[in-house]
C-alpha cells in the first residue's frame, strides 16, 4: 500500500507506527483473550489504558494539578452547549470572540442558553485576522470570554491567548498541543481529539477544579462537568477505541519530543507553503494577514476556478488528496496537523511551486 498525503482538515492524518500498533494489538490486547474494545471499561485493562491517556494528556500540555481531564462524548460541538450549561448557571455573562466559523457557532449555542454577547467579531468579506487583547469589548460581570484559538475553516490563529484580563474559555481543537497552552490566564480548554490528538470520538476537556464548585443540578448528569470529573470520566461507557488510539498518539508525540517539537513543526511546516504562496507573484493567495495566519490550516486560492480544479486533478495524481477548501469558502486548504508526516508537506510546497511555475 502506498500511503496517500492526507491533508484532510479532520479526521486527521495518524502516524503509520501508530496506525500498525492498533492493527498489531487490534485481535487480542495484552493476553486477555479479546480485543481492547471487547473488555469491560471496568477492567483494570482498560482503566490502565484509560489513566495512561489521561497522564500523557497532562504530561504533554503540563496541566497544572488544579486542572482536572475528562474524556468526553458528542466532540467539541457538544461543548459548545455544555460549557455554558455549566459555567453560565448564576453567573453573569459571557464574551465571546468570532474570528470564524466555529467561534459563530460557539456563539450561538451559548446564547440559547444563557447571555453571551459579542465581545469581537470579524468583520467584512471574511474573517482575515484575530484581534488583540485591547481589542476585545470585554463587559462588566463578564464570567468567561471564549476564544477559537484557530479558526479551521478560515485558517485564521489568534496568536494571543494572554492579556484579556478575564478568565478564557479555548475551542484549540485545531491547534490542540500543537502550541502551548497558558495556565495562568485559561480556566477551561476543550477540543475534539480527531484533529490533533487521535481519531474522532471523544472531546478532551480540560477545566480548572474551581469551575466544578459551580450549581449544574439544573443539568441531566451526562452533562455536568461534575459527573465524569467524579468518576474520572468513567461516568459512563466511553470510547474506548478512540481513547486507546489517543493514548498512542499522545505517546508518539512524546518520543517525538513534546509540544515544543510540535509547535517548532507547524512553524516550519506552514512557512513552507506560505512561502511558496508569498512568493507565487499573486499565482496563489491568502487572504489572511501574515501575523494571523493558521500554522495547522494553510488556505489558499489560484486565479480560477479552472485552475484551481486542474490543480487538485495534479495534487490527486501525486497521491495529494482532501485539499479542496471548506465548501463555504471555496478555494484550497491544506490542514497540516500533528501526525502529518513532514514529506507530505515538502510534496505540495514542491508540487505547488511546480504547478505556478507551469512546470506540472
Ligand atoms: C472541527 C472543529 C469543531 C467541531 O468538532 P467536532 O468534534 O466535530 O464537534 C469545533 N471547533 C473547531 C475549532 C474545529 O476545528
Amino acid at each position: 500500500m502506498s500511503r496517500a498525503h492526507n491533508f484532510c482538515a479532520g479526521p486527521c492524518t495518524l502516524p503509520l507506527s501508530v496506525l500498525e500498533e492498533l492493527g498489531e494489538e487490534m485481535v487480542e490486547f495484552d493476553r486477555s483473550g479479546m480485543s481492547l474494545i471487547e473488555l469491560s471499561h471496568r477492567s483494570t485493562e482498560y482503566e490502565a489504558v484509560h489513566v495512561d491517556a489521561i497522564q500523557r494528556l497532562r504530561a504533554l500540555s503540563g496541566a497544572p494539578d488544579e486542572v482536572e481531564i475528562l474524556l468526553l462524548q458528542g466532540g467539541a460541538s457538544l461543548q459548545f452547549a455544555m460549557v455554558p450549561q455549566n459555567l453560565l448557571a448564576g453567573a453573569d455573562r459571557a464574551g465571546y470572540v468570532i474570528g470564524g466559523s466555529w467561534g459563530r457557532k460557539a456563539h450561538a449555542d451559548a446564547a440559547l442558553v444563557g447571555e453571551a454577547y459579542v465581545a469581537w467579531s470579524a468583520d467584512g468579506a471574511g474573517p482575515t485576522r484575530m484581534p488583540t487583547p485591547d481589542e476585545v469589548a470585554i463587559e462588566d460581570g463578564t464570567t468567561y470570554l471564549h476564544v477559537t484559538s484557530n479558526e479551521t475553516i478560515e485558517g485564521v490563529r489568534m496568536s494571543d491567548l494572554a492579556g484579556y484580563g478575564v478568565p478564557l474559555v479555548a475551542d484549540m481543537s485545531s491547534d490542540y498541543l500543537s502550541r502551548p497552552i497558558p495556565w495562568e490566564h485559561v480556566d477551561l480548554v476543550y477540543g475534539g481529539a480527531q484533529k490533533n490528538l487521535g481519531p474522532a470520538g471523544l472531546a478532551v476537556v480540560f477545566i480548572r477544579s474551581a469551575l466544578l464548585e459551580r450549581p449544574a443540578d439544573h443539568l441531566p448528569s451526562y452533562l455536568r462537568f461534575t459527573t465524569h470529573a467524579k468518576a474520572n470520566s468513567l461516568a459512563n461507557t466511553p470510547p474506548m477505541f478512540s481513547i486507546w488510539a489517543m493514548g498512542k498518539m499522545l505517546a508518539w508525540m512524546q518520543d517525538q519530543g513534546g509540544i515544543e517539537i510540535m509547535e517548532k513543526r507547524a512553524q516550519e511546516r506552514s512557512a513552507l507553503l506560505y512561502d511558496v504562496i508569498d512568493a507565487s507573484d499573486g499565482f496563489y493567495h491568502n487572504p489572511v494577514d501574515p501575523a494571523h495566519r493558521s500554522l495547522t490550516n494553510v488556505v489558499f486560492g489560484l486565479p480560477s476556478e479552472t485552475q484551481e480544479t486542474a490543480f487538485l486533478a495534479r495534487a490527486a495524481k501525486a497521491g495529494m488528496v482532501n485539499l479542496k477548501g471548506h465548501r463555504s469558502v471555496g478555494g484550497m486548504r491544506a490542514s497540516i496537523y500533528n501526525g502529518l508526516p513532514t514529506a507530505s508537506v515538502e510534496a505540495l510546497a514542491a508540487l505547488m511551486s511546480d504547478f505556478a511555475a507551469g512546470r506540472s
